[in-house]
């Protein structure tokens, strides 16, 4: 068991702010050049979801601010990805539909699950979305299909009225459910999830239950989890991190009015004042110290090894837009794994597509 091939999928959220703060130049372009440096130091591929709402909003906004700017900024980081052997696919925050300006603030709503927008603005946002996105590969020297979908907020749900476009556009691996996840702000519920790691074909009335054609295959994010010790030294360092970053204000939020700052329905999502034991989660990089992501890699690659399925895949969600002070603790987690695992293999989803083609992975599907 022991040497047995171990698959991690490193995908990250390539955006800024769910409440709509945070700039391009500073939350995209320049963490993902740097990340993407460590990344070919240690050989190790990953694909990059690229929040394509933000860029509709953008465009539909080029006059105000710098927004062309940003816009241009979104599609150079896209080329700049793919000129450096990375891959990338289709991420989309449902806020930025009918979002506004007024009083020279962005306005985003609070519609954070895409299956809680109109049903012809999920189509039109998903249509618009992907199109660009197509179009900006198209440019690259290096290029990948699009095949996938990561759910902005993990919200994806109901699925009914993307599955069917979805299936049309080649998306063949929706990420973003993840099993016990619950908010009821975005009326969103993966309690019922029928498979918590183990890849499957879903069902179109039921992105939770595991359906009978093999068409849009729902890879869970990865559970991990904290016990006491780790729990107890990690709000530690949330709270020290908190105290010092009071200081370390980003240049584009000044005059951000607080109550956008404070802003984020998913909040809840991973309240350390809420916690149960064992403190579960998903398995992330954001900007977490060395031993946490030590720590939660190794509780992932367990539950993975333990879980009955033969092809062995970890989610490892990343988030660039949080990495600014972080990269000493990345480029030590990147030189740990590749020296430590050595059965682990880096796959982008192209790969586990291809994997998926040659039957090599096998999604759940019921009869
Ligand atoms: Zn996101």
């Amino acid at each position: 068991m022991k040497d047995k091939k171990v698959y991690v999928l490193m995908e990250d959220d390539t955006e800024i702010f769910g409440n709509g703060t945070g700039h391009i130049m500073y939350r995209m372009y320049l963490p993902v050049v740097r990340y993407v440096e460590l990344l070919r130091t240690y050989n190790v591929k990953s694909t990059f979801y690229v929040d394509m709402a933000h860029w509709l909003f953008l465009r539909d906004n080029p006059k105000f601010g710098d927004f062309a700017l940003q816009a241009e900024l979104i599609e150079k980081t896209i080329v700049h990805l793919l000129d450096n052997e990375m891959e990338v696919q289709l991420h989309l925050h449902s806020q930025w539909a009918n979002a506004y300006l007024e009083n020279d603030v962005v306005k985003v709503t609070q519609k954070w699950n895409i299956g809680q927008l109109a049903p012809e603005d999920q189509k039109k946002m998903f249509l618009e979305g992907s199109k660009r996105l197509q179009e900006i590969i198209a440019t690259s020297k290096n290029q990948n299909l699009f095949n996938s979908f990561k759910a902005g907020s993990w919200g994806i749900q109901p699925f009914s009225v993307l599955y069917d476009d979805f299936k049309d556009n080649g998306v063949k691996l929706v990420l973003g459910p993840t099993k016990g996840l619950k908010l009821p702000a975005l009326d969103l519920d993966y309690s019922d999830m029928e498979s918590e790691i183990t890849p499957y074909y879903c069902s179109k009335e039921d992105i939770n239950r595991i359906g009978n054609k093999k068409e849009i295959a729902i890879i869970p994010m990865t559970p991990t989890y904290l016990n006491w010790f780790d729990l107890a030294r990690y709000i530690l360092h949330v709270k020290f991190r908190g105290f010092m970053e009071r200081f370390d204000k980003d240049m584009d939020v000044y005059g951000v009015p607080d109550a956008i700052i404070r802003m984020n329905p998913v909040a809840n999502r991973d309240s350390i004042h809420s916690f149960k034991m064992p403190y579960k989660t998903n398995l992330k990089m954001n900007k977490q110290p060395f031993w946490y992501l030590r720590k939660t890699f190794k509780r992932a690659y367990e539950l993975v090894l333990a879980n009955d399925f033969d092809y062995k895949l970890i989610v490892l969600e990343t988030h660039t837009k949080d990495f600014k002070n972080v990269f000493g603790d990345i480029d030590r987690f990147l030189e740990y794994l590749t020296k430590n695992y050595k059965n682990i293999e880096f796959v982008t989803t192209s790969d586990v597509v291809r994997h998926i083609e040659e039957g090599k992975l096998v999604p759940l599907t019921k009869k």
